[in-house]
């Protein structure tokens, strides 16, 4: 649906949810240009509004996801006025605030900044009310897509290394949520080949490991104390989900990957904290990967730790910057020993899957692999990890070479205010 029409069902929308519900709904939405809203950028800003609000009293919620970008609708337990103030507090002081929109309003319709006597939003570039600016096309593109990629590189850069790092994985968690295509992996629009979860349950299980796994970062020489925080962050996640496995293997690969990137050869640096952890299998352990090693001898994402991970940054990672996350992904389905793939479809299915992505051409053939890969009931979950490994890598690299001073290429992070 075109963007007028999205605005159309969402009015309709947010007029039924304020009479089925007795509370005042708050929706926040991305405060970006553009007809085609969804980004990256735009998915984390609205995300981040998401959980400044969540514990204020929801009652009832929901999320969508089209052209407009991703949306969440909360009925919440609060004074109209008094939520309206929180809105625009988190509006004004949160480091991406100045992206997000959220309205507030009851049957009676919204309630506006003017009613509690605030002025309206100023133009991200200059003193004018923004709607003028909007109206008259005051600034470039080239100049809007600037601001909004330095206020999100601020946002990563954060005030302390622990905040940092818990921004760099939701970010990157986000980022793999948002791929156009989830070859039977959970995006923003669709479940892919799952029954049992959604993209809701990723964004809450995001959350709750970035703030564990962030605590990790002044430990990148201490493979066991990576361990420990890998695990709270693991059983922390399915008390999150409620026993489902949304990130587990994310888990592991980013927390070496983030020890890697903290030291000056990463592939090296993560081959030597994990020497020895093919004697995992050697425990009485049951996993995916641990069942496969004992069936065929496949050492899975245990087998590629032990290498430093050398393939995601010697292959995939220069091939990411020269294509698009749809290709990226794709040609990592293509190479890497998924264990989740494996494990759901077996290797004759395995093998098929491969040869299918392989011989991909055009639109239309990702077209079709995807609903094949759903008809199969097959997900690529270790592929869509080492999506998510590479988005990290690209956002930590951002932030590095700009604090080291050295010329980053700008047209590069373009890539993250939209989808491709
Ligand atoms: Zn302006």
């Amino acid at each position: 649906m075109e963007l007028l029409d999205e605005r159309e069902v969402r009015a309709n929308l947010q007029k039924q949810v304020t009479e089925d519900f007795p509370y005042p709904l708050a929706v926040i939405k991305a405060n970006l240009p553009g007809t085609d809203k969804r980004s990256l950028i735009s998915a984390v800003a609205v995300c981040e509004g998401y959980f400044q609000l969540k514990n204020k009293g929801v009652r009832h919620m929901f999320m969508s996801y089209s052209c407009e970008g991703l949306i969440f609708y909360l009925s919440i337990d609060r004074d109209i006025r008094e939520l309206k103030k929180i809105c625009v507090d988190i509006e004004t002081s949160h480091p991406l605030g100045r992206l997000m929109d959220i309205d507030v309003m009851d049957t009676r319709g919204q309630i506006s900044r003017r009613e509690l006597n605030l002025s309206p939003r100023k133009c991200f570039l200059c003193d004018e009310d923004a709607h003028l600016c909007v109206r008259n096309q005051t600034h470039t593109p080239d100049d809007i897509d600037r601001y909004i990629l330095s206020v999100f590189r601020k946002y990563l850069v954060a005030d302390d290394l622990a905040t940092r790092w818990q921004r760099l994985f939701f970010t990157a968690l986000i980022g793999e949520l948002i791929k156009p295509r989830g070859y039977g992996c959970v995006t923003m629009s669709d479940d892919g080949s799952h029954t049992d979860m959604d993209a809701m349950l990723f964004i809450e299980s995001a959350n709750t490991i970035s703030h564990l796994m962030c605590k990790a970062y002044a430990y990148p020489d201490d493979f066991q104390k990576l361990r420990d925080i890998g695990r709270i962050a693991e059983q922390k996640m399915f008390e999150t989900t409620g026993n489902i496995n949304t990130h587990k293997g994310a888990i592991f690969l980013m927390l070496l990957v983030m020890a890697g990137l903290q030291r000056e050869n990463p592939v090296a640096h993560i081959a030597r904290l994990c020497q020895n952890i093919l004697a995992d299998f050697d425990k009485a352990q049951s996993s995916h990967g641990m069942t496969l090693y004992y069936k065929y001898g496949i050492t899975g994402i245990r087998g590629l730790a032990k290498e430093g991970f050398r393939e995601l940054f010697e292959i995939y990672y220069p091939f990411y910057l020269k294509h698009s996350c749809d290709e990226t992904f794709l040609k990592i389905i293509c190479e890497n020993p998924d264990t989740t793939l494996m494990h759901r479809g077996g290797i004759p299915l395995y093998n098929e899957c491969r040869e299918k992505a392989k011989s991909i051409t055009n639109q239309q053939d990702r077209f079709a692999f995807d609903a094949w890969m759903k008809s199969q009931r097959l997900s690529p979950g270790g592929s869509a990890d080492m999506l998510s490994a590479l988005i990290l890598m690209d956002c930590f690299m951002w932030i590095k070479e700009e604090i080291e001073d050295e010329p980053t290429d700008k047209n590069r992070h373009r890539r993250y205010l939209r989808i491709e």
